[in-house]
């Protein structure tokens, strides 16, 4: 069978690539220790369950959704902006479900992007940010994300030529995988930067309830004129331990989730109202389970963050996100991850974020306390 060019063009999947190498360690009868993928351990909270489990049990929620999402479900999102950000949205025309936000960052592709257009993305950054504009036949390019810049991009850096030819862009804080946040002067100049241009703004902000010692996320949607350039996508994957239930949305400009809306339509038939339904409920319900699993990352990174320092690693406390984005000594991250490997350790190698993730590891705070000492100690035999 001859596979289609787009096909052709991927660049290999991260993470399959790792998952190969675990489960031949495996196999090997070593107990794996990983901080490799971004999928939180812990369970989603109970409440929340029940809900889908009530959910279940109505008839009306056995048929098809709509396609745009349970009018309650977009009133919750709503609700969550006014409560969190101080932004009022109007659910009806500003707020889509997702079915799980990676759906909502591929899709969009093809509603606004020709041949020939570019599309902006950061480099270290969420693989789908590269491989959607591949998909929709225009052209990926990266906004490298440099530690002497805190993990911004540098607009200006960016080449003319590709600014004029550019239809959208991505910005995604807090940041996977660099752990990075954004502060209001960021995106008082990617609104600026984008009305000068006439470039969609993208903002993915899967990490918005993860952010420790009590630091305030800011979300683009808060900014004056963010709703002229753009949306946000957010998901209730991080935020409640709900990677598996595949729920999301995308919220702001009306005009960018119309569009989004209509690739959807043609796609597929909407997120299932029992999901939704349990989204409510974690929307609408007490934050606590929130707050209790910030708690228990915030422990994790302490933990993690002391380990390394002790093990003469130079690495600096994330304000938010699980993820620890840590310098390798050599430069070479693949190396370095093949070498915690042979302990029985996986983290992710930045290279495969992107070409300018090289030099960097990436550790998932996704291991419980005891789990992140013991691979310490295991990482003292080998580095
Ligand atoms: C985890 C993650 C997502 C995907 O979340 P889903 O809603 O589960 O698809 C999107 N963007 C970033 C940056 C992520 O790390």
């Amino acid at each position: 069978m001859e596979y289609a060019e787009r096909i052709k063009k991927l660049p290999p999947y991260l993470f399959a690539e790792l998952d190969r190498k675990i489960a031949q360690k495996r196999k090997e009868g070593v107990d794996v220790i990983s901080f490799g993928v971004g999928d939180p351990d812990l369970p989603t909270p109970e409440h929340i369950v029940k809900a889908a489990c009530d959910a279940t049990k109505k008839p009306e929620n056995h048929r098809y959704p709509s396609y745009e999402g349970m009018l309650a479900f977009r009133e919750a999102v709503a609700e969550r902006y006014r409560r969190d950000f101080g932004v009022e949205l109007d659910p009806e025309k500003e707020v889509i479900a997702l079915i799980g936000s990676k759906e909502g960052v591929h899709n969009i592709h093809f509603a606004f992007v020709n041949p020939g257009d570019v599309v902006l993305y950061p480099d270290p950054g969420y693989p789908v940010y590269r491989t959607g504009p591949l998909f929709a036949g225009g052209e990926a390019y990266a906004m490298p994300l440099r530690k002497e810049n805190n993990f911004l991009p540098d607009l200006e850096a960016i080449p003319r030529d590709k600014v004029k030819k550019a239809k959208m862009m991505w910005i995604n804080y807090p940041n996977n995988p660099t752990a990075a946040v954004a502060e209001a002067e960021f995106y008082r100049e990617v609104i600026d930067f984008a009305q000068d241009n006439d470039i969609i703004v993208c903002s993915d902000e899967a990490y918005s309830a993860i952010a420790f010692d009590g630091y305030r996320v800011r979300s683009f949607l808060e900014f004056e004129g963010a709703r002229e350039v753009g949306i946000a996508i957010d998901s209730l994957s991080k935020a409640y331990n709900m990677t598996g239930w595949r729920i999301a949305y995308a919220a702001g400009n009306s005009e960018v989730i119309a569009g989004l809306g209509k690739v959807k339509t043609n796609v597929d038939s909407g997120a299932s109202q029992i999901i939704q339904e349990a989204a409510i409920a974690a929307l609408r319900g007490s934050q606590e389970c929130v707050r209790e699993n910030v708690r228990i990352y915030q422990e994790r990174r302490d933990v993690l963050v002391r380990g390394l320092r002790k093990l003469g690693f130079n690495v600096d406390k994330p304000k938010a996100t699980f993820y620890l984005w840590m310098e390798v000594p050599d430069g070479n991250s693949m190396a370095f991850a093949e070498k915690l490997l042979e302990a029985g350790v996986v983290v992710t190698p930045g290279v495969g974020f992107g070409e300018h993730g090289e030099g960097f590891v990436r550790f998932a705070l996704t291991q419980p306390v005891a789990r992140i000492e013991e691979a310490l100690e295991r990482m003292e035999r080998v580095v």
